[in-house]
């Protein structure tokens, strides 16, 4: 039977740089010892006091069909959270509970553009960008940052592509590099958006992991409320990846309509799961920066390990738990590099090239593991780089 294009056309098949992460679970599986600096997932699960309230919300009755939307009591503790951070006044009204920041991708994109709509990106991109983009029917155009720029956007490079296009999609601080944009370019974005009326579509999920600089969210920006819908989750901030939550915030009017889209697609998250979303907001700033902690010492731990030489430049990160490298010095791309590491060192890292062309040649290690294994599998990378250099 034929299925549609626009399921069948999500991802685009090929190598996307993917290879090397499935190579490396597959020789785990195997029983090698291979150091995973792969994926954005904390090296610590949920925290047992999340799981206790989320158990509570079980035996208290929370079991059944929850508000579609999102339960009150957390879109008014996500809105008052927003409120705080940003300065800028939020209601529960502009809060849409999802399953997740993914979700929050899919319904923001589907609110943005009709079929065939052009939806701008960043490139380098998380993963899922570029098809999610199309599960709407829109198409992506990806805009290079530059690594010369240490990958911040430069407005100049979007403006020639914004004229028609419906959305533009940005992330800071940024997975894969690290980035958190600059005042001035979030200035330069939004000037673009206004003047081409493009939604902005800001996904902030790794707001709580910043360690340089101030964390400006677009939505704050004169003007731009009305046009900006933000993506935030409690995945990286909270460590509850597998507990699919997560919200969108932006205009009523837009909250109201993917309110539809939830009725017609996810029927809303697990009440208890809110529930012990609820607790873990209340468990305050000083919880999210326990678990930003380690990412940022990790962070630390690689850029001293880099000094004194030069084969192996980091892109030196603002946020976000990963550290992007520079290893055209090698001559390598990402691509080859990490599969290089792999086979001799048993480490493995993400090639620049799975986040899109404009981080080739460069390799994304994730701070997911302890300091010492970290340090160790640093240490190998390094030696491999001069070792092809030399
Ligand atoms: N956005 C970015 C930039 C991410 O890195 C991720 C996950 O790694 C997500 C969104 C999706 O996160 P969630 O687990 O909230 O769906």
């Amino acid at each position: 039977m034929q299925l549609s294009r626009r399921i069948t056309g999500i991802t685009q098949g090929g190598s996307d740089g993917w290879d090397v992460y499935y190579r490396a679970n597959r020789l785990s599986d195997e029983g090698l010892d291979i150091t995973h600096l792969t994926i954005g997932e904390h090296d610590i699960g949920t925290d047992r006091s999340i799981l206790d309230a989320m158990h509570a919300a079980t035996l208290a009755g929370h079991t059944g069909y929850s508000a579609f939307n999102g339960k009150m009591n957390l879109r008014e503790r996500v809105a008052r959270r927003v409120s705080e951070r940003t300065g800028q006044p939020t209601t529960p009204d502009n809060v849409l509970v999802v399953p997740g920041g993914q979700a929050g991708l899919f319904a923001t994109h589907h609110a943005a553009c009709d079929e065939g709509d052009t939806a701008l990106y960043i490139d380098p991109y998380y993963a899922t960008y570029p098809g999610t983009i199309r599960s709407v029917g829109a198409r992506p155009l990806a805009i290079p940052a530059r690594p010369e720029r240490m990958f911040q956007p430069d407005p100049a490079d979007i403006a020639p592509h914004a004229a028609g296009a419906s959305s533009l999609l940005i992330n800071s601080p940024n997975n894969p590099t690290g980035v958190n944009y600059s005042r001035d370019t979030l200035m330069g974005i939004a000037h673009i958006c206004q003047e081409h009326a493009l939604w902005l579509i800001s996904d902030e999920v790794y707001d709580t992991q910043l360690w340089h600089g101030q964390h400006i969210s677009p939505r704050t920006l004169p003007g731009m409320e009305a046009q900006t819908l933000v993506i935030g989750s409690l995945s990286k901030s909270h460590a509850m990846t597998g507990s699919r939550i997560g919200w969108v915030v932006g205009p009523e009017e837009a909250i109201e309509h993917m309110g539809n889209l939830a009725t017609h697609t996810t029927y809303g998250v697990a009440g208890f799961v809110q529930e012990a979303a609820c607790f873990a907001l209340d468990r305050g700033p000083e919880f999210e920066a326990m678990i930003a902690a380690p990412f940022r010492r990790r962070r630390d731990l690689v850029l001293r390990l880099l000094e004194g030489q030069n084969t192996v430049r980091p892109i030196p990160a603002d946020g976000a738990m990963y550290v992007m490298l520079d290893i055209r010095a090698t001559g390598l791309s990402g691509e080859d590099f990490a599969n290089r590491l792999l086979d001799t060192n048993l480490v493995a890292v993400m090639p620049g090239e799975s986040f899109g062309q404009a981080a080739a040649g460069h390799v994304r290690v994730a701070l997911t593991v302890d300091d010492e294994r970290l340090a160790e599998a640093v240490g190998k990378l390094v030696s491999l780089a001069q070792n092809l250099t030399a």
